[in-house]
């Protein structure tokens, strides 16, 4: 349920009906709004509850959220949530860019990379330290040391840092090196994980999993927000179908979709959506005119010799070029890039 409150409704009765909530033996959310506040009653639902709190002093109506995930929605919250960490901002008239390697593997390449990124004008850095492989025998990442590497171009770049936290034991190291913790797509239904990355505070990019619906990754996202961390971006990089010519089937609908039904902001992925470099950059700016975000791109400055997906990645020259087509429709769409 959300209790709204009447505009200019005193603190003193927002804190009573914080108290009934509690008392009624369900969580209190507290959302200011520009015009009013607006608490909502998360938990099962209880006779009566609904009658108790319209009663309360300063309070104009009690509504049933109708969507399951509750603090996630549209109903509960109108206003966009925006993503600020560095110079990275998500979810505001700005896109933000992330972008960097698949993985980090070596302190050159990683270096080389976030200049490259930075002068591009993207405006965070991602690159993986612990790798979710398909194969236990492909390259499994750099671990710690990639962790390090990451914060050494921070500390060069001041681009923020996004990188895979895989399990719930990793998060406190990872957080340790990390501005924003990524869950990857094979993660996202990982409770324990989605509950542990949400109570360290740090903003969290949850990708959705490959054959997840929409109710189920908004109610992943919900794991994380029930935490707390309202820091939350949504990212989509593709879903398994029966086509065969991309490595993963990209489904730009999901973000008007997404911005019917959520606050949160929404990330494009066209690298792990395509699998194929050719078709990164036009899928980018596919994305940016259906409104997304954000994008994640990964480039390697030798695709070739990349240790993992080496044959999506867009080489340094076809990343700034993506950066000058995309900040064109993104002028288009009335954003800016
Ligand atoms: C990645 O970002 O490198 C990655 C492994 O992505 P996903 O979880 O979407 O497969
Ligand atoms: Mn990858």
């Amino acid at each position: 349920m959300i209790v709204v409150m009447k505009p200019g409704a005193s603190q003193q009765q927002v804190d009573h009906v914080i108290d009934r909530i509690e008392q009624l033996g369900l969580r209190s959310h507290v959302i200011v709004g520009t015009e009013r506040t607006v608490v909502a009653a998360l938990g099962e639902k209880r006779d009566g509850a609904k009658q108790a709190l319209e009663t309360g002093e300063g309070v104009e109506k009690v509504v049933p959220i109708l969507a399951p995930f509750k603090m996630a929605s549209t109903e509960v919250k109108k206003d966009r949530t925006e993503v600020n960490v560095l110079g990275l901002s998500v979810g505001g008239k700005k896109i933000g860019v992330m972008a960097g390697p698949c993985s980090v593997e070596s302190r050159s390449q990683i270096i080389d990379v976030a200049h490259i990124v930075r002068e591009a004008g993207a405006t965070a850095l991602r690159g993986g330290a612990f790798k979710p492989r398909t194969s236990p025998y492909s390259f499994q990442g750099l671990k710690e040391t990639g962790l390090q590497l990451l914060a050494e171009a921070r500390d060069q770049t001041g681009l923020a840092i996004v990188t895979e936290v895989m399990a719930p034991e990793q998060v406190a190291l990872v957080a340790q090196y990390a501005d924003i913790l990524q869950v990857g797509a094979r993660n996202m239904q990982n409770y324990p994980l989605l509950e542990v990355a949400g109570e360290s505070g740090l903003p969290i990019l949850l990708k959705r999993g490959p054959s997840a619906t929409m109710e189920e990754f908004l109610l992943a996202a919900e794991y994380i927000l029930k935490t707390g961390n309202t820091q939350v971006m949504l990212c989509e990089r593709g879903i398994r179908t029966f086509e065969d010519h991309t490595r993963f089937t990209l489904p730009l609908a999901t973000v008007p979709y997404l911005h019917q039904t959520t606050h949160l902001p929404v990330v494009v992925d066209p690298s792990h959506g395509t699998g194929k470099a050719s078709l990164v950059a036009t899928m980018a700016r596919a994305a940016v005119a259906a409104g997304a975000d954000g994008l994640m791109v990964e480039i390697h400055p030798d695709p070739e010799k990349a240790l993992s997906d080496g044959f999506q990645a867009l080489t340094p020259p076809a990343f700034r070029q993506l950066m000058v087509d995309c900040r064109r429709v993104a002028v288009a769409v009335d954003r800016e890039m």
